[in-house]
């Protein structure tokens, strides 16, 4: 029986890129081995004509297309939730606009699934020509530092592009919680996940939104959200001063005994009296971090809001 494939598909400020999205899927349809199509687009707060376009295409093609247009901009990781929890087919697949995602794979992933039992084939890039030798540096940085101190792994170079069957993508929906880092939680239901690997390419219109810092602040969201190192190592840095300390004091009792007072030293002493107040700084920034966190789920804030679906 044929089966049905919903396409996620977040935009934000899509304008152009998304008539060549539907176009190349809609050219690669026939190597589905039939299957239906549900297209599930979702305006995450656009400023330009992105919801007129999918309003649209909405009406050239109301059998396949949906979409789900947001109050304002809620985030990528919001879109995602909000396309899974719309979408009815057996797999979903979810896809950038901008076709970085080459369209052509999703036979070879329907193929992981039907033929070899995968539950999820996901795509991984091999190598990260085209990028700028320093945003590699942080990336490869970022990852071996997450799994080390997380016990979900987090693949390098993974893409968010990925065809999974109905099972997971329960289960992905069955973690609601507010701050939503795709990449652990997609890794955190488990199963069995085949990549797929992937050559970079451009986006073929429109530009990219994530700056250096933007990206900066996602990788920090992710280490908070998978894993709770960051805490027992301020705690254990904490410690280990505190036995410095009780060394340097024990050493300034017995220098005194022996050789009297003295006066001497007063820059030294500044250096660590700055050094541990900065620590204890540092690590009131990492228990705030943490604090924010219980404080954004607790709130039990949605996701997202929406103002209009089709
Ligand atoms: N996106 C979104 N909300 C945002 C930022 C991005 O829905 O706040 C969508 C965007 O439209 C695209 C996908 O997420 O479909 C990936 O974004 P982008 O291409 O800018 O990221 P990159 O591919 O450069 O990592
Ligand atoms: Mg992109």
């Amino acid at each position: 029986m044929a089966k049905k494939i919903s396409l996620v598909v977040p935009c934000f400020n899509e304008e152009k890129t998304i008539p060549l999205f539907y176009a190349a899927l809609q050219a690669v349809k026939p190597q589905l081995r039939g299957a239906e199509l549900e297209y599930w687009f979702i305006n995450d707060g656009s400023h330009d004509t992105t919801l007129d376009v999918l309003r649209e295409l909405q009406i050239k093609d109301p059998q396949q297309v949906h979409y789900i247009s947001f109050s304002r901009n809620f985030g990528k990781e919001a879109a995602l939730y909000a396309g899974l929890q719309a979408a009815t087919g057996d797999y979903v697949a979810v896809m950038d606009a901008d076709l970085q995602d080459p369209p052509e794979q999703l036979a070879e992933m329907l193929a992981g699934i039907e033929d070899e039992g995968y539950d999820v084939v996901g795509t991984r890039r091999v190598n990260r020509a085209g990028e700028p030798a320093i945003r590699s540096f942080f990336a490869n940085t970022f990852y071996r530092f997450i799994n080390k101190i997380s016990s979900t792994p987090i693949v390098n170079g993974a893409r968010d592009f990925r065809l999974m069957t109905r099972q997971v993508v329960d289960a992905v929906l069955s973690m609601n919680e507010y701050n939503r880092f795709s990449k652990g939680l997609l890794s955190w239901v488990g199963f069995n996940t085949k990549y797929l690997s992937y050559e970079n390419r451009d986006r073929v219109a429109g530009q990219t939104s994530w700056s250096f810092w933007k990206l900066l602040r996602y990788s920090i969201d992710g280490i908070i959200d998978f894993s709770d190192v960051p805490l027992v190592l301020a705690s254990f840095v904490g410690f280990a001063s505190f036995l410095v300390s009780l060394a340097g004091i024990a050493f300034v009792i017995i220098r005194k005994i022996i050789y009297g007072g003295s006066v001497t030293g007063w820059a030294s002493m500044v250096s660590i009296m700055l050094m541990i107040g900065g620590l204890q700084l540092l690590c009131l920034g990492i228990l705030g971090k943490y604090i924010g966190g219980i404080y954004l789920e607790a709130k039990k804030r949605p996701i997202y809001i929406v103002k209009e679906k089709k």
